[in-house]
């Protein structure tokens, strides 16, 4: 598996992650043999939230990670907006670490903007690195404007990373969001690689075009949808995948190399449009 440095800190993580969504739909011995086939395969890095499930995917997670060695994981939670006051999120963060079964998380995210006051939450991640219930801390659903808010209250090379949207259908973050991030060297984190499963048909336009290269490098269009999206640096990928098949091709996908002209081609058929907002699920 591929890895990379994360934003400005020298952690290796994979390029392609695991995504938690909706995983407590799977039943629950499913989700959790996906987790950990995942993990065999190189995807340490696991995503989930207080809010997905209610709390039931940082469960599966905590069941998914037992017997594993806690240093070889790099797990990320978020805590909801409403939750983000100083105190509000030391007591989300202590039931996250509670349900996954872990005493440090290695990112934690703020999952999006909302109405939180910044200062109150980082002073909040601030804390928790201290109490070392957290390594580090990030953002998600980060624009520009908010990013460079951010930066100002929690000084430079504290904000790990941003997690946006990111998806061969909205690419926004083409035009600003990357090169900001880049150049503050705060790692892009894509979710919902797939569209949330709003894949193109292979049928008709830009799918045909994933699928013939697909076919000639004989791998599934789904991988050369996550080559595409991380090959240009910078990026790292969170599919979710419930079923083992699904995982074992997100896995090996880090590893597919497309060359100039086929991502010239993905270009031209999924192309990057005039949109600089940051696009929103
Ligand atoms: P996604 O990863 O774009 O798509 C998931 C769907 O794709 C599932 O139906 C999955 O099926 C299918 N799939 C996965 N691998 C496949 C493959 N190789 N071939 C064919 N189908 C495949 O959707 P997502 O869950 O929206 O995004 C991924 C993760 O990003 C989330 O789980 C979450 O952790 C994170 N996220 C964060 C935010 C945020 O606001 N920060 C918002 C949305 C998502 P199976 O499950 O049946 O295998």
């Amino acid at each position: 598996m591929r890895t990379a440095s994360f934003g400005a800190s020298s952690t290796q993580v994979p390029l392609v992650g695991q995504g938690t969504w909706n995983i407590e739909q799977s039943r629950e011995r499913d989700a959790i043999a996906a987790l950990r086939a995942g993990i065999n395969a190189g995807m340490t890095h696991l995503d989930t939230a207080e809010m997905y499930g209610s709390g039931q995917a940082e469960r599966l997670i905590g069941r998914a990670i037992q017997g594993e060695s806690r240093d070889a994981l790099f797990l990320v939670s978020k805590v909801l907006p409403q939750n983000a006051s100083r105190e509000g999120t030391i007591r989300a963060c202590d039931r996250t670490l509670r349900r996954m079964n872990t005493n440090y998380l290695d990112v934690y995210l703020l999952h999006w903007r909302g109405g939180s006051r910044l200062e109150e939450t980082f002073e909040a991640f601030d804390r928790l690195k201290a109490d070392g219930k957290i390594r580090a801390y990030g953002v998600s659903n980060f624009d520009v404007d908010d990013l460079e808010e951010a930066l100002s209250i929690a000084g430079p090379g504290q904000i790990t990373c941003n997690q946006v949207l990111y998806h061969l259908k909205k690419r926004s973050i083409e035009h600003a969001v990357i090169p900001f991030c880049l150049r503050h060297r705060i790692a892009v984190v894509a979710y919902s690689p797939f569209g949330s499963g709003n894949f193109p048909s292979l049928r008709r336009g830009g799918g045909k075009i994933l699928q013939a290269i697909a076919e000639r490098r004989s791998v599934s269009p789904y991988q050369v949808t996550l080559a595409f999206l991380i090959q240009k640096g910078g990026v790292f990928t969170i599919p979710k995948a419930a079923e083992l098949n699904h995982v074992a091709e997100n896995a090996a996908a880090a590893d597919l190399m497309l060359t100039g002209s086929e991502i010239e081609e993905i270009d031209r058929a999924f192309p990057l449009g005039g949109d600089r907002r940051l696009p929103l699920l």
